[in-house]
């Protein structure tokens, strides 16, 4: 069966190119690109490959289960796992050379446990909360997590990997918190090394911190959303980076509106003059959010078109104006992506929404078939 098709194409020679582009900020440090939550939106797999083969070393992810996802796919290279439930099995880390990293005494238990059941010595990184007040252990739980851990490395249960810490104003480059940051983080591993616990790499900078913040490269830097070619300062425009999702719908209707009706649910607009429509088969339930309704447009044939009336679960309708269109079923609506030639991008959804372009780009889901170009 042949349905209208709702896609988001994913440019992984984009990819490539951004992760060129962070490999130059960052200098002399590795690259480690998160591609948690399905690579944002985009496909952990397939983009983990494409920033492997441009040059990144290492990949990290929230969760376990993500990071078993990308081994078992045959990724080799070395990967990091850093949010964990409180019941979290960590054996299958274990079991495939995944770095876990650890926020608290019970984290560290938990992985000890399973690395004394199966036998494997743990690689376990440090997650420091310097300041963000969410993942990362606590200047409360450090004594205790640093004490154990200095046991379990004497005993040649675990090896450590890397310590790192997470920004939580990377996004404004001149604010005071950052060094703030910094400065308890160094504390922290000062304070292992102190202890005998070699901290391995160290780690800070995400996006944001990679592209404003040279200072910050420490041995590795740890970026997300620029991979996708999204820009972390959006007021500092592209920065060279390429977005890498183009989110396309078909066409799967046109036709004639007469002046005075109203269009989709609850006539929230009504068509001022004849005019024509198209009609989108992708709605709410697809990752186009019903606050969107009435405040963006799509490119069709090289020309923006505003959409009109609500955007519906599944569909939304599109305002092709007065006149003679060139506009046929089957055509290609660009939703947002690359910007190229005055194109819709998905900070424009975000600006509209009053969220930010991971959201958008997270959000595209439901019917969405993903491609590969
Ligand atoms: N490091 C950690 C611990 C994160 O949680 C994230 C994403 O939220 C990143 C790095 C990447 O951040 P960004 O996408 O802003 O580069």
């Amino acid at each position: 069966m042949n349905s209208p098709q709702f896609e988001a194409s994913i440019d992984l020679g984009a990819i490539a190119s951004n992760t060129a582009v962070l490999q130059e900020c960052a200098g002399d440090a590795a690259v480690m690109v998160v591609v948690k939550a399905d690579g944002y939106g985009h496909g952990a797999v397939p983009v983990a490959r494409a920033a492997l083969a441009a040059g990144a070393a290492e990949l990290g992810v929230a969760t376990v289960a993500e990071a078993v996802q990308l081994r078992d796919a045959g990724v080799t290279a070395p990967i990091l796992c850093w949010l964990h439930a409180p019941e979290t099995d960590f054996a299958p880390a274990l079991q495939r050379n995944i770095s876990v990293a650890v926020a608290s005494p019970r984290h560290l238990a938990g992985l000890l446990s399973a690395a004394r059941t199966s036998g494997i010595q743990a690689k376990v990184a440090v997650k420091v909360d310097s300041g963000l007040n969410r993942n990362g252990v606590s200047p409360d739980d450090w004594p205790a997590l640093r004490d154990d851990l200095a046991r379990a490395v004497a005993d040649e249960a675990v090896v450590v990997t890397s310590f790192f810490t997470h920004l939580a104003h990377a996004d404004e480059p001149d604010h005071p918190v950052i060094d703030v940051q910094v400065s308890r983080f160094r504390d922290t591993v000062s304070d292992a090394e102190r202890h005998g616990i070699d901290p391995g790499i160290i780690h800070v900078a995400n996006s944001a911190a990679t592209m404003t913040r040279p200072d910050l490269r420490f041995d590795m830097v740890r970026p997300g959303i620029a991979l996708y070619g999204l820009s972390p300062v959006p007021e500092r425009g592209q920065m060279g980076l390429i977005p890498a999702m183009t989110v396309r719908g078909q066409v799967a209707l046109v036709k004639k509106v007469a002046a005075g009706e109203g269009v989709s649910y609850g006539h929230v607009w009504t068509a001022p003059v004849d005019t024509t429509v198209a009609l989108i088969p992708a709605g709410y339930a697809d990752g186009v959010p019903r606050n969107l309704t009435g405040k963006f447009d799509v490119m069709l044939g090289g020309r923006r078109y505003p959409t009109v009336g609500r955007v519906c679960m599944d569909q939304f309708v599109v305002d092709l104006g007065a006149g003679a269109t060139e506009v046929r079923e089957g055509d290609s609506a660009i939703l947002f992506g690359t910007g190229a030639q005055g194109g819709p991008m998905a900070q424009e959804w975000a600006d509209a929404l009053g969220t930010i372009h991971y959201e958008v780009v997270t959000g595209i889901k439901g019917r969405a078939v993903r491609t590969y170009c």
